[in-house]
């Protein structure tokens, strides 16, 4: 029997860490280092290189997470229709109220005072009085005039803006396709790379979603027919169609993200805050895994200290209920990628005491007819009455443990499983800590993790263990709870 195995060095926060690996964080060294101060999942982001670029960045990830002996779950984001203006003559322009300002179809132009962009349709699909914002919504225009090859449109805030830099288009609806066929090239690759989770941008409607499932499916149907090897979708949420679409696109995604940046230009930023409880709200009652994303710890790109602020925006974003807050450019290209995490994580750890005295007084979220829904209820119920050490949960797909995690258990929840994927994805789920290489047989599972918490001085004589598992016998799926007591 196992007996080597490794339990978190330190009891990590229950708040689950995403952070975003770019230059400053793409060594063996800074990963390891990462991973140990409370990374939890890795993201890759497709709208800044290639396949192969990130195929490296991917091995390299799981290479150092297994020289660690812990999992790290890899997300890998799906640029989707991300519109951007083409080169501008001379790279820099300053929109200014007094000079309208035109666009034309093509990838560049030498006209004055006029833009392209990479969204062909631009042109077609807005109409008059509709808004373009650039630049991450510092410069806002608005469309006076609508020609079959050029629009006009006056500037109602000024600002600078460059080659390349985003476009949104707020109040327009887009004819172009949600996925691109350079995401679905990509998604394809990350079947066959082992990707845990795919983030998929600028999503509508619950249609984005099966139609990029279906993709998954046929592809992995074709590479091994393993259902396991099916990225979890997670639907990145930054237009207002999908948030008025909010209940139907989390039944039929497998998590969300609250992508702030896209979001907050889309939405009108003083919106924001409540944008985001409406999502963490629905995902709750819906046990889906939400990621609070974008600035969380933006000034910690070039300072050691975040302002009061940010620090306040992580500890809410815990206190409303994500799983997980991610980092983006602050582990992608900061200065202080290591200091950022270990400052996420300091605020989750002094959040959640706080957290669990809040969860203790909250009535259920909802009643559930699900049979996994009610014994993981009664098993996190129990390990509380009866001041369990460890809640152990063994699962095939994943399913209790993504129950479990949706209860919010303060005891320590151990999740284990025989499939690497179901491991791996744990790593998103709140308060679930995969501990890898634990036997599949329940009585071996039981027996090792005990011996594993002794040996690491979790556990001692008469300590209680709820044990809860998922298992799909002969007969049919069944659900077994039990306690065990330590001799
Ligand atoms: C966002 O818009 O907040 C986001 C996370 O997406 P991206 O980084 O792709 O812009």
């Amino acid at each position: 029997m196992t007996t080597n195995l490794i339990f978190p060095q330190l009891r990590p926060s229950h708040t689950k860490i995403v952070a975003t690996v770019g230059p400053a964080s793409d060594t063996d060294e800074m990963l390891a280092k990462l991973i140990l101060a409370g990374v939890d999942v890795f993201r890759i982001n497709m709208a800044h290189g290639d396949t192969a670029q990130a195929q490296t960045r991917l091995d390299r990830i799981r290479k150092v997470s297994q020289q660690i002996g812990v999992t790290v779950g890899i997300l890998v984001d799906l640029a989707g229709p991300k519109m951007r203006l083409g080169e501008i003559c001379g790279d820099v322009y300053r929109c200014t109220t007094e000079i309208p300002m035109k666009f034309v179809r093509g990838k560049t132009t030498s006209e004055p005072h006029t833009f392209t962009t990479t969204y062909d349709p631009l042109i077609s699909d807005v109409n008059i009085n509709d808004k373009i914002m650039l630049a991450d919504g510092t410069v806002v225009l608005q469309v006076t005039e609508k020609n079959s090859d050029s629009i006009v449109c006056t500037v109602i805030q000024s600002g600078t803006v460059r080659s390349r830099q985003g476009v949104n288009l707020p109040g327009t609806k887009l004819s172009i396709k949600t996925l691109q066929q350079s995401d679905i090239d990509n998604a394809r690759w990350a079947v066959g790379a082992g990707v845990d989770f795919l983030g998929l941008s600028f999503v509508r409607s619950p249609e984005d979603i099966l139609e990029l499932r279906e993709i998954l499916v046929e592809t992995a149907y074709q590479n091994t027919n393993r259902w396991s090897d099916i990225p979890h979708i997670i639907a990145k949420i930054e237009k207002p169609e999908a948030v008025e679409r909010i209940e139907e696109i989390v039944d039929v995604t497998d998590g969300i993200m609250i992508a702030r940046g896209d979001l907050g230009v889309e939405f009108d930023i003083a919106q924001i805050a409540v944008v985001q409880k409406k999502i963490i709200e629905t995902c709750r009652r819906k046990s889906k895994p939400v990621i609070v994303a974008t600035q969380m710890l933006e000034s910690m790109h070039h300072q050691t200290i975040p302002t009061r602020a940010e620090a306040t925006d992580v500890a809410n974003a815990i206190l409303d209920g994500t799983d997980a807050c991610m980092l983006s450019g602050e582990t992608a290209v900061g200065e202080f990628p290591l200091q950022t995490v270990q400052m996420m994580h300091r605020i989750a750890v002094e959040t959640e005491k706080v957290l669990a005295e809040r969860l203790a007084f909250t009535p259920r979220l909802s009643r559930t007819t699900s049979v996994t829904h009610a014994v993981c209820d009664a098993a996190v119920t129990l390990a509380d009455e009866i001041g369990a050490a460890i809640l152990l949960v063994k699962t095939q797909s994943g399913k209790t443990a993504m129950a479990v995690s949706n209860k919010r258990c303060f005891t320590l929840c151990v999740g284990t499983s025989s499939n690497i994927r179901a491991l791996q994805r744990m790593n998103l789920y709140w308060g679930i800590f995969p501990l890898i290489n634990v036997p599949e047989n329940p009585q071996e599972n039981l027996m090792s993790v005990i011996e594993a918490g002794k040996t690491n001085g979790y556990l001692n004589h008469g300590d209680r263990v709820v044990h809860v598992l998922g298992i799909t016998a002969e007969s049919g799926y069944r659900n077994i709870l039990y306690v065990h007591v330590v001799d």
